[in-house]
């Protein structure tokens, strides 16, 4: 399957990696839109949030646990941050392996674009 994440997960291609487990990979976004900006994705391809299938809520649970360890190490904790998870055209989905985005370090103003 030719996808970029997929290749990320497996060291094809480099990333800058914040945190890593058997289940799940960390690492910054290339185009950061914050001071904070990681991404946090499944190794195992599933293609957006409309795949997650009601056996992966462990996975679920550990993405959501990921990133909030991942703003305790930036940082953002307290301050505080944004996960974002693009679905489809329509959500703003580009890449189609699931991830969701952390972002954080400044003030981000809502709603979204
Ligand atoms: P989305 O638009 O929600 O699908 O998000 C895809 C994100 O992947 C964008 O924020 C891109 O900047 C980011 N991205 C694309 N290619 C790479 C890459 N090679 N390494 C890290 N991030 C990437
Ligand atoms: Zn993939």
């Amino acid at each position: 399957m030719d996808c970029l994440f997929c290749k990320i997960a497996q060291k094809e291609i480099p990333a800058r990696v914040a945190y890593e487990d058997q289940d799940i990979l960390v690492f910054e976004d290339i185009a950061p839109k914050a001071p904070v900006h990681l991404l946090i994705i499944p190794r195992r391809h599933i293609t957006s949030l409309n795949e997650l299938a009601s056996a992966d809520v462990m996975l679920a649970g550990k993405l959501l646990l990921t990133a909030k360890k991942c703003a305790q190490e930036k940082g953002i904790s307290d301050d505080g941050y944004r996960l974002v998870f693009n679905c489809n055209e329509a959500g703003g989905q580009t890449v189609f392996h699931l991830h969701a985005h952390l972002m954080g370090g400044r003030s981000l103003t809502w709603p979204p674009g």
